[in-house]
């Protein structure tokens, strides 16, 4: 019996780190080396919000361009993973059994939060991937229950990867620098982030707004927070730092992995 893959949660910054020679981009070009190879991928993304939880069951999933203003190659990049409708239905009855109803969505493509840094973990495309939806309306428990109910996979050869932002206070990425210092409010929270995932403290991650450094200032909003939850919750106990950096000095691009 193979052992369980682990859980990642990797923070993806703008859509032009997939171009951007920055550290974050090598780090992630790097990472599948440092796994066994998934025989699937499921990938919780912050840019899929929705009421209830969904799970992405397109057979070939297309490529979306859900970002303004950017360089126009961006919008020509695509990532022609095959999709993985078995496990989104696998996904879609452990949640519906441990949760609330979870509903497929054939519709749905890969949006940026998950082809940015799977297209430098696989380039090839060759591992069929299915997007979870979060929930910003929900709590992060919610999200670390959803994670829990997603642990069976991890046996079953599937990597959970989620992706968001370790900090994510967009408002001042327009102030700074791409290769600015890192803003101490930002440092300072990522450092708690850190660590607490170390420490597998999974209430005080869930209670990251009051326990935080600055954690309204750091998530203005729940997005790009939540996705750690769900591979907390899937992972279990302590985590490992595996990727420290910050771009626009209020982005912390820590990555970390559980299990
Ligand atoms: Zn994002």
């Amino acid at each position: 019996m193979p052992s369980p893959l682990p859980t990642l949660f990797v923070s993806h910054g703008a859509p032009t780190l997939v171009t951007d020679p920055v550290p974050t981009r090598e780090f992630l070009r790097g990472l599948a080396g440092l796994l066994p190879r998934p025989r699937a991928i499921l990938c919780v993304s912050a840019h899929w919000d929705t009421s209830a939880p969904r799970l992405g069951s397109a057979a070939q999933p297309h490529t979306m361009h859900d970002f303004y203003g950017f360089p126009d190659p961006l919008y020509e990049m695509i990532y022609p993973a095959p999709g993985a409708p078995v496990l989104a239905g696998r996904a879609a009855a452990l949640l519906s059994g441990a949760l609330a109803p979870a509903a497929l969505d054939e519709g749905r493509g890969l949006d940026h939060g998950a082809w940015v840094p799977l297209s430098l973990m696989f380039p090839l495309a060759d591992i069929p991937v299915a997007q979870l939806s979060i929930q910003s309306r929900l709590s992060p428990a919610h999200h670390l229950e959803l994670g829990r109910a997603l642990a069976p996979l991890r046996e079953e050869g599937v990597l959970i990867m989620a992706s968001g932002n370790a900090t994510h206070n967009l408002r001042e990425v327009f102030s700074h620098g791409m290769d600015d210092p890192p803003a101490p409010y930002a440092s300072e929270f990522a450092h708690w982030l850190t660590g607490r995932v170390q420490a597998g403290d999974a209430d005080a991650l869930a209670d990251y707004l009051r326990r935080g450094p600055n954690g309204p200032k750091n998530h203005p909003t729940a997005d790009h927070y939540l996705p750690l939850m769900v591979a907390a919750g899937a992972g279990g106990g302590q985590g490992r730092l595996l990727h420290d950096g910050y771009t626009f000095g209020v982005l912390s691009m820590a990555a970390y992995a559980w299990g």
